[in-house]
């Protein structure tokens, strides 16, 4: 794939960070950013759509695409459930002369980082602490105990990957990190 000028924004964080807060508020200051719509082969949420928030697939389309290897970077995000950046996903962005903005999890953002140094800003969105992940799961009201737990314990690991990326905002006060993001953004678009 040609990727010489095409850039690739990265926000990562344990799921409940606020990562997907902050994306958004990126989205509407930086007109040139566009989401990066992933593949997964979990069931869509009552408020999600096909085709804007994921591709919802199955899990055998998946594996064919896999092996087709038409995929930036895929994982098994959650156990049985897969979620991965299409190569065409990327071109479709790079395309329309935008910056796609990928909001993937920790493993997946270090395969793309590798695979794209040059033209990758990645940002790790750290939890002020794990409790406080656990009560903004809780908020959120969309997880069993179990996935609850799976989310708790994945985090934990993945905080530990935070030297890796190239910026840390950690988020404690929701409009401080947006504004820290914002800074980093301007940065990194500015040629
Ligand atoms: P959720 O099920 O809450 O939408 O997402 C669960 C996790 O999967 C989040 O951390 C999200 O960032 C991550 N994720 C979403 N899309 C991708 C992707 O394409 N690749 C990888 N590696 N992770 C993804």
């Amino acid at each position: 794939m040609e990727t010489k000028h095409q850039k690739i924004l990265i926000i990562t964080a344990p799921s409940g960070a606020g990562k997907t807060s902050i994306t958004h508020f990126l989205m509407q200051e930086f007109p040139e950013l566009t989401f990066s719509i992933s593949a997964t082969t979990r069931k869509p949420r009552a408020n999600e759509e096909d085709g804007k928030d994921y591709y919802f697939i199955s899990p055998e389309l998946f594996k064919s695409k896999i092996q087709k290897k038409e995929f930036a970077e895929w994982e098994m995000v959650y156990e049985g459930k897969y979620y991965g950046t299409l190569k065409s996903e990327l071109k479709r962005i790079w395309s329309l002369n935008k910056v796609p903005v990928l909001d993937i999890d920790v493993k997946g953002a270090l395969h793309i980082q590798q695979q794209y140094p040059e033209n990758t800003m990645s940002i790790f969105v750290e939890p002020p602490s794990v409790d406080e992940l656990k009560k903004r799961l809780l908020s959120r009201g969309t997880e069993t105990e179990e996935s609850l737990n799976a989310r708790i314990n994945k985090a934990s690991y993945e905080i530990g990957f935070k030297e890796h990326f190239d910026k840390i905002i950690v988020n404690n006060v929701l409009e401080n990190a947006c504004n820290q993001a914002k800074e980093i953004l301007a940065e990194f678009l500015k040629n």
